[in-house]
């Protein structure tokens, strides 16, 4: 399976990053989809908790409200503390779902929203992310 990619898929740590920066872009666009009233005008200093995402993930997360923010730092902690990450890929393709019933709800509506929209705003990106996805559900 690991024919001639010289990224390891596998990596726990690639995969946890992948995760991340991917759902903080989902976020993100949802933020400026649903024109969120505090989203400021020009983008704030990044977030401690975004610091080490590329540099179009950072852009993304400066530019959310502060609700947006939250619930991105919420994810990012969840997905950091997940005891699963080497099992699976995705929170939802997780069988054990961590978030608060409240969060997963807001995460939920936004990747209904902005799901379909990342094939234009990231195509690598949602290309690997569905890539992962279908590997998960196979895996189960
Ligand atoms: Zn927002």
């Amino acid at each position: 399976m690991t024919t001639g990619n010289p990224k390891s898929y596998d990596s726990v740590e690639d995969r946890v990053y992948r995760e991340k920066a991917t759902l903080a872009q989902m976020v993100g666009i949802y933020c400026a989809g649903n024109r969120h009233d505090a989203r400021p005008a020009e983008a704030g200093p990044v977030p401690a908790f975004a610091a080490d995402m590329p540099e179009k993930v950072q852009a993304s997360v400066a530019r959310m409200c502060p609700d947006c923010r939250e619930l991105t730092e919420y994810c990012f902690t969840r997905i950091d503390h997940c005891p699963h990450m080497a099992v699976k890929t995705f929170c939802s393709s997780c069988p054990t779902h961590c978030y608060s019933p409240a969060m997963r709800e807001r995460v939920r509506e936004t990747m209904r929203y902005a799901g379909p929209r990342m094939i234009f705003h990231d195509p690598l990106g949602a290309l690997t992310h569905m890539r992962d996805t279908l590997r998960a559900k196979k895996a189960q």
